[in-house]
């Protein structure tokens, strides 16, 4: 957890430059505003969720920040914070908003997989007697031989900086290879940060077909497990796949719904799972294991984020 109190640095150091203010787009104002409206709405609702006990300095610094921004105020005390300064210097408290249209969010992100799976037993949900290995090793590239859980922790890693850059505070499940960390143990990473919402990153492969390729996103059905999150989680699939999907130019395979993973069952927070491609397609694979391609994948997931953010 001291990782939290780390953020605020990272973010202060991004605040002065010129990185995403532009990919949130100056292009449509109106847009802006409803977004930052709308978020600001949704941030409130989850506010509960932050994990203000771990940084009270930073978050009480940010916190006032939005504030002050949202309602248009005087802006404020420029003693209270270093972040002050950067309020007083914008001319336009609606813009400041949007620069940070995930402030005050908690995202939990899964690279799915690891080096080596690990075959021993879990329950597939709480209190269920049906068990599944606790976590497995994924796919592998058929063109470039790429492991699938490194590919996903590479998106990862990303996916955390676009999150970061636009505001949220990101609790990574892992950020190395070597780990053994099985799906019911990653849901309760997110539960336990009250995560707004769950990213559970993952390649397919598809057997015996090299010609299936394209983005695919996974949503826990409603089940005795899932249903206090189901709706929210779907909602959320809904918003997100199509806005990733027009990003990154991928081949649509759509939203499916999932009763069978752990990974699902066993959290308490809303969580969407993304099959980023197909590592048995040996274009998509190529594409996947590119820095190029990555980093489309991780803008877009950022940017589908937000706009699940200011949905609500
Ligand atoms: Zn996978």
């Amino acid at each position: 957890m001291a990782r939290h109190a780390q953020l605020p640095q990272r973010h202060a150091a991004k605040r002065g430059g010129t990185a995403r203010p532009v990919a949130i787009g100056v292009a449509a104002g109106a847009i802006v505003v409803a977004v930052a409206v709308g978020l600001l709405a949704w941030a409130g609702a989850f506010a509960p969720a932050t994990d203000a006990a771990d940084a009270p300095a930073e978050d009480t610094a940010a916190s006032a920040d939005a504030a002050s921004s949202a309602n248009g105020s005087a802006a404020g005390d420029a003693s209270a914070s270093s972040e002050a300064t950067d309020a007083s210097s914008s001319s336009n408290g609606t813009a400041q908003a949007a620069a940070w249209p995930l402030e005050g969010v908690v995202i939990a992100v899964d690279a799915g997989h690891q080096a080596k799976g690990d075959s021993k037993q879990e329950p597939i949900g709480p209190g269920a007697s049906e068990t599944k290995a606790r976590v497995t090793s994924g796919t592998t590239g058929v063109a470039t031989g790429e492991l699938e859980s490194q590919v996903n922790l590479d998106v990862a890693l990303k996916l955390r900086d676009e999150l970061e850059a636009r505001g949220a505070t990101v609790v990574m499940v892992r950020t190395a290879q070597d780990v053994d960390i099985s799906n019911s143990e990653r849901a309760k990473i997110a539960n336990d940060a009250g995560a707004a919402l769950f990213i559970r990153l993952h390649c397919d492969g598809v057997d015996g077909s090299q010609s299936t390729k394209g983005f695919m996103t996974l949503e826990p059905g409603e089940n005795a497990y899932t249903k206090g999150i189901a709706t929210e989680s779907q909602r959320a699939a809904r918003i997100m796949h199509p806005v990733i999907v027009s990003e990154t130019g991928a081949a649509d395979r759509g939203i499916v719904e999932r009763n069978d993973l752990s990974g699902f069952n066993w959290c308490t927070v809303p969580t969407v799972l993304f099959e980023m491609g197909c590592m048995t397609n040996p274009d998509e694979d190529r594409a996947l294991a590119s820095d190029a391609y990555q980093q489309k994948l991780a803008t877009a997931i950022a940017d589908a984020t937000v706009a699940y953010a200011g949905a609500a």
